[in-house]
């Protein structure tokens, strides 16, 4: 097609060499500086955020509540009826309200973009000539991107080298199936899902790699441009907010309904006038309804979700908060997640030597000994031959810093990287000197790596570097000093064993000739015919808080297993020390694929280790599990891994070593990889579920005692002790001051003593409506006591209802403190004055109560009245007799159940 127009051709159309022109890069990539330049033309990599709600909107949306809808027709009514105060009043409280929850849930989402703006990308890229991993928001045309299998594509890339590269693109498609790519220009006219040459941001690599530039990012990407439909803002919600919500809107409807029954008993049967009868009914509206409750709940979440990222673990589902707190097992990786990660070499075995390295971290400092014996490694053939197959064979780069040694890639592969330089090898020198023509990248699902390579003699040579089992078999011959000579199998199966039950994780290294015109590599060239060259035995120890964490994960009732690629002497080995598979018991994947469900079910439960597991693998063991009805968390890191993540109840995916298919698939990304932040999540997890817990049992019986002592008077023939607006008082402000302190309270100090919450646990459970009921009725007691008392002295009727009002929040203030622990005593300074929130909401508190009492606007606004001191001894007379009460009830609860 010529190309006359202005417009040139679309970039998959063109050979790659003239999009490199045109954007005036290279195979180096850009330089730093200009990199920087064009970032600055450009602009960030990133998609506008989606516009969320406007501020107006956001604020009316305040009033789709049944109840807040019920106040402004109370208002108007009320207007009507010409009580002009009080309908100022609940208007001014329908407002505050309306402003309090503008403001936590703006602060919610605040929290929520905050975290969503830690899990940002980031990209591997060539700058200079040097591999880089970047912020992908850095990206700029004409940057060189490396795609690795499980990489999200960061940008619009024209490919242009690749090697089995296949990229699900349903993001932009729509198509599931991944698509092959390649680097040949395909048709002008093309439709986007058949652009082979083309990689475009937002999709996702399943297989494969492959180097690219880019041709566009952020908003010029063809995600870019469709991206209003990418708008994924998670609402703030779980199961247990779903569940309240739903319990309100039918709590809401039942009052409703009793206190239109009320309004007509009052009015046939006791002769109240309309009017009064009215604002009887509103009161108990809206006194039975827990107006604060939603948007505590949703705070106390936002607080334990930004805890939680805080401690390292970044919830990408709102959800996972809670079931953390239900979590039965947790099954983890072992490397890296169990095991510093940080691999170094210490031991290589071939045919006749057994080399003892020394030197840990990824510098060159170390020594090689053989029997004690300082040992040169240029001095024997073998050695020399594995060390230089472990360099070659290679993906990982070791760059020295300022901060000392930087490994870019995998550490199992950085590890043979600074071995071969302990050996006196110029890392750059070698690759240089022996490139490579060709590679199949390592994977769990085949456990070996292998690649092409070729000197400048021309003479070609395969390695293959894998699980030991699966080179051995690969294997017919061994090299020793003097020659090529058969395998002897049992000798180095006896080996790797050895290695394996010290807790190495253990690799082998072979190679192969290759005929002088061969280019590339397939799976066939590599199955057999193969000469081992050694052994490596690699340390990696296991982190010192995840001993910890496992031992704390088996007091709260939480089972560990270790699910590994590793062999099973080594998983074994690590895991004893660990404190797992005291029983000696391990399978491997072998034996996991000849057991059918009901073995694996049985399996599940009393195995602690599980080596040599293929990511299908993990995925049935997930299954089996849940079956046996436990709640499990479940680690992962690769492509592979990602439908075992999402079958699992808490999906966890690796932030640092994780590919971002895997961190899609989770719910929940560990910021520093190590298993000792899942159990501090569980913990935050049991946290927030207690908090939510005492917020309901907190808020519930204030709403409790106000209705019943609205129904009483009602049914007495009384006149309200508490008005309506005195009502919306106690629960709007002073109510949702003191439970918004709970939001903040501390774990309990046998949050990890004791066993999960069993998962089906009902909302409200028997434990919780009976704590509900008993408060309600000593609230009841004690402002209903308290009024009519102070009638009968002859007092009068507005400082009858101050005295219950403050009744009513004494209690409160009293309860507020019982309901810091659910359970254990509160009769202890720690519990009395431990919280500063809970010390600062009762200071609040009691400020208000002074102004509510004595300050005259109030007194007009809510025909309040001063009080005098004998009044206020019998109020908090009533307060601490219903903190013993309740003090008593745990006491004999503890005793007797
Ligand atoms: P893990 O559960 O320890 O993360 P992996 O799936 O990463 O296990 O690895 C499984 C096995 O594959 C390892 O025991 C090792 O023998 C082999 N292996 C790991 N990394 C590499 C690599 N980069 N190249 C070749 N083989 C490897
Ligand atoms: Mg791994």
């Amino acid at each position: 097609m010529p190309d006359a127009s202005d417009t040139p051709p679309p970039w998959h159309h063109r050979p790659v060499r003239e999009i490199f022109e045109e954007l005036a890069t290279s195979e180096r990539g850009l330089a730093d500086a200009e990199a920087e330049r064009r970032l600055e033309e450009h602009g960030p990599n990133r998609l506008q955020p989606p516009k969320g709600r406007g501020p107006l909107r956001r604020f009316l949306a305040q009033f789709e509540n049944v109840l807040i809808q019920v106040l402004v027709v109370a208002a108007l009514i009320t207007a009507l009826l010409g009580h002009w105060i009080d309908s100022a009043v609940i208007l001014g409280v329908v407002i505050i309200n309306a402003a309090v929850g503008f403001f936590q849930e703006g602060k919610a989402e605040r929290a929520l973009e905050a975290i969503r703006d830690m899990l940002s990308p980031e990209a591997t890229v060539v700058r200079d000539g040097q591999r880089r991993t970047i912020d992908a928001g850095t990206l700029v045309p004409g940057d060189l991107v490396l795609l690795k299998s499980g990489d999200k594509v960061p940008a619009d890339l024209r490919l242009h080298q690749t090697r089995s590269l296949q990229v699900q693109e349903a993001a932009l498609t729509g198509e599931s199936l991944p698509s092959e790519k390649d680097s040949e220009p395909v048709e002008i006219d093309a439709l986007l899902g058949d652009r082979r040459s083309m990689a475009y941001a937002g999709t996702l690599v399943t297989q494969g790699k492959a180097a690219g530039v880019v041709v566009a990012t952020g908003p010029r990407t063809e995600i870019g441009r469709i991206s209003g439909m990418m708008a994924d803002v998670a609402p703030m919600t779980t199961p247990l907010l779903r569940k309240m919500a739903q319990f309100g809107r039918w709590l809401s409807l039942g009052i409703l309904v009793l206190a239109a029954l009320t309004f007509a008993f009052g009015i046939l049967l006791r002769d109240y006038d309309a009017s009064e009868m009215f604002l009887a009914a509103v009161g108990l509206a809206v006194a039975a309804i827990p107006e604060g409750l939603p948007a505590i709940l949703t705070i106390t979440l936002a607080i334990g979700v930004t805890r939680m990222a805080g401690r390292n673990a970044i919830i990408r589902r709102l959800p996972a908060v809670e079931t953390l707190g239900s979590v039965t097992v947790i099954c983890s990786d072992k490397t890296g997640t169990l095991t510093r990660n940080e691999l170094s070499v210490q031991r290589l075995i071939t045919a006749e030597y057994d080399l003892e390295v020394s030197g840990t971290g990824y510098g060159p400092e170390g020594t090689f000994s053989c029997d004690g014996n300082r040992c040169d490694p240029k001095d024997l053939r073998a050695v020399e031959a594995a060390l230089l197959g472990g360099l070659r064979c290679n993906d990982a780069e070791l760059h020295e810093t300022a901060e000392g040694w930087i490994l870019q890639g995998n550490p199992t592969d950085g590890a043979l990287l600074a071995l071969a330089a302990k050996a006196g090898r110029d890392l750059g020198y070698e690759q240089k000197a022996c490139p490579r023509s060709d590679v199949i990248p390592f994977e769990s699902e085949h456990k070996f790596m292998a690649s092409l390579h070729h000197d400048h003699r021309g003479q070609r040579m395969i390695y293959v570097k894998g699980a030991p089992e699966i080179v051995l078999e690969r294997c017919d011959r061994e090299l020793a000093e003097a020659e090529r000579r058969p395998i002897d199998r049992e000798a180095w199966l006896s080996r790797i064993e050895a290695l394996a039950d010290q807790g190495m994780r253990v690799l082998a290294i072979a190679e192969a000739d290759a005929a002088p015109d061969k280019l590339a590599l397939t799976f066939d060239d590599v199955k057999g015919g193969l000469t081992l060259l050694g052994i490596y035995g690699i340390i990696d120890l296991p982190r010192d808080e995840a001993i910890a964490a496992v031992a704390r994960c088996h007091r709260a009732g939480i089972a560990v297993r270790m699910i590994t690629g590793d062999h099973g002497a080594t998983a074994l080995a690590i895991a004893r020390k660990l404190g797992l598979g005291q029983n000696g018991k391990v399978l491997t994947g072998q034996d996991l694929a000849t057991m059918d469900q009901a073995a694996l079910e049985g399996a599940a439960g009393e195995v602690e280790v599980f080596a040599r597991t293929t990511p299908e693998q993990k995925l049935r063991l997930v299954e089996a599990l849940q079956r046996r009805g436990e709640v499990v968390a479940m680690t992962g890191d690769g492509v592979n891994d990602a439908p075992a993540l999402k079958t699992a109840d808490v999906g966890v995916a690796m932030g640092h070593k994780g590919t971002e298919a895997a961190k899609e698939a989770s719910e929940m990304v560990l910021a520093d990889d190590n298993f000792a932040s899942i159990a501090q999540a569980v913990e935050e997890g049991r946290r927030v579920y207690d908090n939510l817990n005492k917020a309901i049992l907190f808020i519930l019986p204030t709403n409790g005692g106000e209705a019943f002592v609205i129904i009483a008077a009602i049914l007495l023939g009384l006149s309200l002790p508490i008005t309506p607006v005195q009502i919306l008082w106690v629960n709007m402000i002073t109510a949702v001051t003191l439970a918004l302190a709970l939001a903040f309270e501390k774990a309990e100090l046998d949050i990890m003593d004791r066993p999960p919450r069993p998962p089906r646990e009902p909302l409200l459970s028997g434990f919780l409506l009976w704590r509900i009921l008993l408060v309600s009725l000593l609230l009841l007691g004690a402002a209903l006591g308290l009024f009519l008392w102070l009638i009968q002295q002859g007092a009068s009727l507005e400082v009858a209802r101050t005295a219950a009002v403050n009744a009513l929040v004494v209690g409160e203030i009293t309860y507020l403190i019982n309901t810091r622990h659910l359970r254990a005593s509160c009769l202890s300074w720690e519990a009395l004055t431990g919280s500063r929130p809970v010390l600062i909401a009762i200071g609040v508190v009691v400020v208000l109560q002074g102004l509510f009492t004595y300050a005259p606007p109030m007194q007009l606004l809510f025909g309040s009245a001063s009080l005098g001191g004998q009044e206020w001894a019998l109020i908090f007379g009533g307060g601490l007799l219903l903190f013993g009460i309740v003090e008593i009830e745990k006491a004999v609860r503890r005793r007797w159940w």
